[in-house]
């Protein structure tokens, strides 16, 4: 039996640490923060609130029964899932609201009625995306990304064409729709992989086929829930788990990483996976003569955006509000280029609101609401906490318009959260929420690798590596790197 280490305990730590334990090895994951979960953590309030830190669109759900069903269990032996019918809401402006069905008629017919000939369009579009997503799921997701090698079998050749790894997102979507009201929303998957649509490859058309034909779900009690879904799975299979336990070094010797130290004491492993951030292992854990990459290639990479993130606690219900509505009634271009382009905050915000109560009546006292703010902002911007509440007015205002109330009078629970507090809760690079941005150039072979060149004991997982950003392309992650792991014990 070897002994192995996970650094960090988000979705690709807790999976890596489960196919270990599961595969016979004795597995302990150590985790910096008191809590487990990572950018999924939630916390609850003393007057009754439970928010979800990080994710709220559970797309994607056979990669979570995938996960369970390699450990013999069923999503629902843990939680109870339910698909949110509208899936969301898209704001265009002032009374003017799309509610995108759960239902394919209805999607068609809504597509027609906002752009006659687009129903039969929207057909083909979600073909070729259903096709994409495929041969991405079977061939492209669970492989390692090590070397093109491993991509060269027949079908995936032959698909290649039609997965239009080299043809714009942004020109693909164009060639089927003219509306911008249909482009914000077909365009609008994409920017959550945390890139602008002109540099996306077209493949990841794919996410169209997730999010408008798979399914807007949502777990009951909140995404918590599979996180502590997860820890249990794993604890079954035997994975130990250490909070409040960051890891200051891995020793290395002769090429192979011997021990973990924490403050001062050094335990011994067999191997080491790393599901904390890339860039701070690297940086800060190993010396800087083994890293894989040094600081100058960071700075090139193309990072998907940090937020500006607010949990409120509303003392009333709130009419006119799904679960997930995007304000899309700013220029969408001109907020991408202020994420990536031209990185500063921005001048006109798009942003999210996500409001679980209106499904889950626990994460809210009765009568109350739990609402979550998101502005996608620019990475290493200077985060202040008068900027904060500036953009929250801002926020606050277009809600206004929405809901038709000033909300800000009925707040009993109001925190923030931005750039400073990504940076110290999750050793995050220059804040990032969600990894690196999946251009074509950060895509499969071309993402940060999974094992160290130099220290060949040494594994990496997570939103930064392959697949991507993301709670279900992190789980994956999880799995592909035991598969290296396993591999590399055994041979
Ligand atoms: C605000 C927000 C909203 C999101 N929304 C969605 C969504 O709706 N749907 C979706 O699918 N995805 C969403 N994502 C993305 C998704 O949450 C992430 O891609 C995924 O959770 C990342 O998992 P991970 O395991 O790679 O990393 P993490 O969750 O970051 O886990 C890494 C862990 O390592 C720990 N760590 C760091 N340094 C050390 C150290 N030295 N020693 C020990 N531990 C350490 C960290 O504390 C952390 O717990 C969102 C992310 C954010 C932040």
């Amino acid at each position: 039996m070897s002994k192995i280490a996970i650094i960090g305990s988000g979705f690709s730590g807790l999976a890596a640490a489960a196919y270990l334990a599961k595969a016979g090895h004795e597995v302990h994951v150590f985790e910096k923060n008191e809590m487990l979960g990572g950018r999924a953590r939630n916390f609850t309030t003393e007057n009754g609130y439970t928010f979800d830190m990080g994710p709220s669109w559970y797309w994607m759900p056979e990669v979570f029964d995938k996960f369970f069903a390699d450990f013999g269990y069923k999503v629902a032996d843990f939680y109870k899932l339910v698909e949110l019918s509208p899936a969301f809401d898209v704001v265009y402006g002032p009374k003017d609201t799309l509610s995108v069905p759960d239902n394919q008629e209805a999607l068609y017919t809504l597509f027609e009625s906002i752009e006659p000939g687009s129903a039969a369009r929207l057909k083909q579009f979600l073909l070729e995306a259903e096709f994409k997503y495929k041969v991405g799921m079977d061939k492209l997701v669970y492989k390692p990304g090590l070397s093109i090698t491993e991509f060269l079998d027949k079908d995936t050749i032959l698909g290649a064409l039609r997965l239009q790894v080299f043809s714009r997102f942004s020109d693909h979507v164009r060639k089927y729709f003219s509306h911008p009201k249909l482009i914000a929303l077909i365009e609008f998957p994409v920017l959550f992989l945390g890139a602008m649509p002109q540099d996306t490859p077209a493949l990841y058309s794919l996410m169209n086929h997730a999010c408008l034909q798979l399914g807007t779900w949502y777990p009951m009690g909140g995404f918590y829930k599979i996180i502590e879904a997860m820890v249990e799975v794993g604890k079954r299979a035997g994975v130990k788990v250490h909070t409040n336990s960051a890891v200051d070094e891995i020793i290395t010797k002769d090429g192979k990483a011997t021990s973990i130290r924490i403050k001062d004491s050094i335990l011994d492993f067999d191997a080491v996976v790393a599901s904390a951030d890339y860039n701070h292992v690297e940086s800060k854990l190993i010396p800087s003569a083994q890293r894989n990459y040094d600081a100058r290639y960071w700075e090139k990479k193309t990072f998907a955006p940090s937020s500006l993130i607010y949990y409120l606690g509303i003392n009333k219900r709130v009419k006119g509000l799904r679960h997930h509505t995007l304000f899309f009634d700013e220029n969408l271009l001109q907020h991408s280029k202020e994420i990536y382009k031209n990185p500063q905050w921005p001048s006109k915000p798009l942003f999210y609101v996500c409001c679980p109560s209106q499904t889950d009546d626990s994460v809210a006292p009765a009568g109350h609401e739990n609402i979550f703010l998101l502005m996608p902002i620019a990475t290493g911007l200077t985060d202040s906490e008068e900027l904060r509440e500036n953009y929250f007015n801002v926020m606050m205002e277009r809600l206004q318009m929405q809901t038709g109330e000033d909300l800000r009078p009925f707040i009993d629970y109001k925190k923030s959260y931005c750039v400073t507090d990504f940076i110290a809760d999750y050793n995050s690079f220059k804040g990032n929420a969600y990894g690196l941005a999946n251009t074509l150039m950060q895509t499969a072979i071309l993402k940060p690798k999974m094992i160290n060149k130099k220290i060949k004991n040494l594994f990496y997982t997570g939103q930064l590596t392959v697949p991507g950003p993301g709670v279900p392309p992190s789980l994956i992650s999880g799995k592909v790197v035991s598969g290296l792991v396993t591999n590399y014990l055994t041979h």
